[in-house]
């Protein structure tokens, strides 16, 4: 029997989910993503803070689904689609554009980071996207208490000890948070010759509150925690420059040496792959079913995929994203059995948070609207719930209650990599390039 081949495009929470509806079927699945892992990326601000460590927040795809024999596993990065010849387009370590056939296709590509057209902003101000990101930003943030303590000259301390935040959503907002928390806890006795608490955290977002896709009054309670936190907070301007020195905001020159991108996003080119209608911000206009006008064989979800629910689009999360993944799945199978056409997707709104610091959360879902230490036990409980595995919701749950009662963090290393006679380089350079030589 010719098994009905599926080829899945991304192993986040929307590939992975089309991957596992469709265990139970005869299809033949291949799960393709450009990396072995599956990444939590709601956590990736706690790796980049030092709370969690890099494997606490990410799992080998092919550890995931190692009990679901109808899929394979491919490492390698889909470069295209030829939507004639229903294939796509793979390249890994030493192929290019190897076309690999399907039947029916998901695309669950997400996003990149966008500087919104500033692209020379990104080698001083590293994003976080991917579990790389969160590495650099660990290197850079402790390197930088490292560089002050070292340094003699205390003038120099106010640059070396000021973070900025570009971009006060949820990452920025728990970011900063996190950071402010750091220095009060773990850092701030292990130092001799400078104070880490006297570090400066700045939050910067042209709009006019931070968290607006909250309530006014869960903005607010967020805001008024943050500056408890001792965090500054500038809105209303966007940042004009970026550069080695720090920023440059509604004419002002801040100077620092650690500026963390926490701004903008941009769908994965999967628009382009299929030529397909986008919407203002480049995710591929999908059909109430998730497909793709004119091709029922194709479905895009997740952040790379638009669609309007009740007059709005549905926002990029990771429930709209695992939702879809599922309902993609459903329809698949669906559609190779020849049984009933599902109902059009409907995306079930759980709520949205964000964790503010130790103990704090907002929380918002329908008419709940929730600060404080339940909405944080609330946000704990759920993000242990959606980790890939067992295992991963055993050692975070017990590396959160350790760093609760002690203050103390699961990896605070600074990986460099020093070769032999190159000098140093850091996570943070591009490959080649040494700390010596930069
Ligand atoms: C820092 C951060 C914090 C967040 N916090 C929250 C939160 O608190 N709550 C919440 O609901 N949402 C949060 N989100 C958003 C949430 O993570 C996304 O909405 C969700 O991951 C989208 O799922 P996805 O499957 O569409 O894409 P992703 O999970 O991003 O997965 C895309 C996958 O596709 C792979 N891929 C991309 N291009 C290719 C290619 N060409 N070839 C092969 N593979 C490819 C990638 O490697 C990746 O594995 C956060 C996002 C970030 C970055």
């Amino acid at each position: 029997m010719v098994r009905t081949k599926v080829v899945i495009v991304g192993a986040g929470f929307g590939g992975l989910a089309a991957a596992r509806a469709l265990r139970n079927t005869s299809a033949s699945v291949v799960l393709i993503d450009r990396t072995n892992h599956h990444l939590f990326e709601p956590l990736l601000y706690q790796v980049a803070t030092s709370v969690l460590t890099t494997g606490q927040i990410a799992t080998p795809i092919r550890g995931i689904l190692r009990r679901q024999k109808n899929t394979t596993v491919i490492l390698g990065e889909v470069t295209g689609v030829d939507k004639d010849k229903k294939c796509v387009f793979l390249s890994d370590a030493d192929r290019e554009n190897v076309p690999i056939p399907y039947d029916y296709l998901v695309l669950a590509t997400g996003v990149t980071q966008s500087y919104f057209g500033h692209n020379e902003f990104a080698q001083y101000a590293p994003g976080l996207k991917t579990l790389v990101d969160a590495v650099i930003v660990r290197n850079k943030v402790l390197q930088a208490f490292e560089q002050a303590e070292a340094e003699e000259d205390p003038s120099r301390h106010r640059d070396l000890l000021t973070f900025i935040l570009v971009g006060a959503g949820p990452t920025g907002v728990e970011m900063a948070a996190a950071l402010a928390v750091l220095v009060r806890t773990a850092l701030k006795s292990e130092f001799r010759r400078i104070d880490p608490v006297t570090a400066r955290i700045l939050l910067v977002d042209m709009a006019p509150r931070i968290l607006p896709t909250f309530s006014k009054d869960l903005s607010e309670a967020a805001n008024k925690r943050l500056q408890d936190l001792g965090v500054e907070i500038r809105l209303g301007h966007s940042v004009d420059l970026i550069d080695a020195d720090g920023i440059i905001v509604a004419g002002e020159r801040i100077f620092s040496k650690t500026v963390i991108w926490t701004a903008g996003v941009a769908p994965s080119p999967a628009g382009k792959w299929l030529s397909a209608d986008t919407d203002r911000a480049g995710r591929v206009r999908v059909q109430p079913d998730l497909t793709v006008p004119g091709h029922p064989e194709i479905s895009v979800v997740g952040d790379t995929a638009s669609l309007d629910q009740n007059g709005k689009p549905l926002p990029g999360v990771a429930q709209v994203a695992l939702q879809q993944g599922r309902y993609a799945g459903k329809l698949i199978h669906s559609r190779i059995v020849g049984g009933p056409t599902p109902k059009p997707f409907k995306y079930f709104d759980k709520g949205n948070m964000a964790v503010v610091g130790k103990g704090f959360a907002v929380l918002q879902t329908g008419k709940i609207h929730l600060s404080g230490f339940l909405a944080w036990l609330a946000w704990a409980a759920v993000h242990l719930q959606f980790l890939a595995t067992s295992s991963l919701r055993v050692t975070v749950f017990v590396q959160w209650v350790w760093t609760y009662v002690t203050g103390q963090r699961g990896s605070r290393l600074i990986v460099n990599d020093y070769g032999s006679n190159q000098g140093t380089r850091s996570a943070d350079a591009p490959l080649g390039v040494t700390a010596a030589s930069k």
